[in-house]
């Protein structure tokens, strides 16, 4: 194949901006299907079913302290000049149910958790009375208790029938730990997109391999695999691809009809080997886009084949990295029915001045600081798009517009905030 005949066509691209492009990818991203798991087995998962309380929680009346429980009329007049005294006829540990009838002027001990009896309606904790044994035991108090007292009622936290969590929600500790309280020892999910990954370019070694001059580890497939990962897809890391477009399209190809997502990276740009540039445009394949107004990663391209889609991302280490997180990342969100498929933006003020200027929006690395209650961000020193080294300190992306003077310390910026844990 001579790439060169291709290259005028690589050369004409029109630069969409990032919010069109992504919302290019939207309508192509099919639903993934569900499955059942155990529920330890669901966190970083995305919930694909409703979950309606089946009783209300608490569902009895419950003592959230350790002390007495008793008729709130009982006490009435209660005052350290004139105690109030009441016989203990019961004693309920948690999980024990009352077994005396509370008639006035009786009160029953309660651990924290047990049932209220139904006669009563309030506890005292056991701090604030005093005992007396005389002919049977009797707690003094010196105050009155006011009805309510130290009772959860059926249902404060949710009632029957009322909406615990929704389709596409993300499932972590809290989540796990309102189902397990409703019983639901299993939960549907959806079922984790399959995502192949492929690296191109000659130059690239297995990471195992001893150094050659002029070549390098490919990295990419393994910063690829973990945010695949912790986008809650599981990653296929397939053999890399040198600049062939031949077995390029074989291996691409033979990937969309196994995977639900394929992504390489490399070859995007306009040089001569850039296979997967040549590749988008072959006949079958739709191209969604092949540029970006977005700096690193301005040659990002997407493309269907096959009704499956293809994440052409640049080479460039830095630029790979935003790339899935601006593109890939809300397409597996999505396939697996998250609400929230996009990165969490947030305002935040720019910690140190950002000089570079472009017409391109820039998706700039960087971590945040709270100073004084505030929200900073420092750009990394670093953040070219072939530089890999400042990914691991970066939490964000720091949003700089197009601008012609660069962005002073101070001012508000849009941040990006990235997560590295599933969902
Ligand atoms: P390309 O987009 O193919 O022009 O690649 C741009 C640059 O990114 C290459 O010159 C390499 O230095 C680097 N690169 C490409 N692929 C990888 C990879 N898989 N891992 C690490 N670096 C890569
Ligand atoms: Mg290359």
């Amino acid at each position: 194949m001579n790439a060169a005949s291709n290259s005028s066509s690589k050369f004409r691209r029109t630069a969409l901006q990032v919010a069109d492009a992504q919302q290019l990818i939207l309508p192509r991203v099919p639903r993934a299907a569900v499955e059942t798991v155990n529920l330890i087995e669901a966190q970083g998962r995305i919930l694909a079913e409703k979950v309606i309380a089946p009783h209300p929680y608490p569902h009895f009346r419950r003592s959230g302290m350790d002390g007495f429980a008793l008729r709130s009329e009982d006490t009435k007049g209660a005052s350290s000049e004139e105690m109030v005294w009441l016989e203990v006829v019961d004693e309920i540990p948690c999980g024990s149910l009352p077994s005396v009838v509370l008639k006035p002027g009786m009160v029953a001990r309660i651990m924290t958790g047990a049932k209220v009896p139904d006669e009563a309606d309030a506890v005292v904790m056991l701090e604030m009375t005093e005992t007396r044994e005389s002919g049977g035991t009797f707690i003094g108090l010196k105050r009155e208790i006011e009805a309510g007292k130290n009772v959860t009622p059926v249902g404060q936290e949710l009632a029957q029938g009322e909406l615990i969590l929704d389709h596409g929600r993300a499932i972590s500790a809290g989540e796990i730990s309102v189902l397990a309280t409703f019983g639901i020892a299993n939960v549907q999910v959806a079922v984790k997109p399959r995502v192949a990954i492929f690296s191109t370019g000659s130059e690239l070694l297995r990471v195992d391999e001893p150094l050659q001059d002029g070549k390098i580890r490919n990295s990419n497939t393994y910063t690829l695999a973990a945010q695949v990962r912790a986008a809650g897809a599981e990653p296929f890391m397939l053999e890399a691809i040198e600049d062939d477009l031949v077995l390029a399209k074989g291996r691409v190809e033979q990937a969309l009809a196994e995977y639900d997502f394929v992504i390489t990276t490399g070859g995007v740009s306009v040089g001569d080997f850039d296979i997967m540039a040549d590749l988008v445009r072959e006949d079958g394949v739709e191209l969604l886009f092949n540029k970006i107004a977005m700096r690193p990663g301005s040659v990002t391209t997407a493309a269907v084949k096959n009704g499956k889609l293809l994440f052409a991302l640049s080479g460039n280490p830095g630029a790979c990295f935003v790339g899935f997180e601006l593109f890939v990342r809300p397409a597996i969100q999505t396939m697996m029915g998250s609400v929230t498929p996009y990165l969490t933006s947030f305002e935040a003020i720019l910690g140190s001045d950002y000089n570079k200027v472009n017409n391109f929006t820039r998706f700039v690395r960087g971590r945040t600081e709270i100073q004084e209650g505030k929200v900073y961000v420092y750009p990394a020193a670093l953040d070219e798009s072939s530089v890999m080294i400042t990914i691991k300190d970066s939490d964000c992306l720091i949003v700089i517009p197009p601008t012609t003077n660069g962005v002073t310390a101070g001012e508000s910026v849009q941040v990006l905030k990235l997560s590295g844990t599933p969902a």
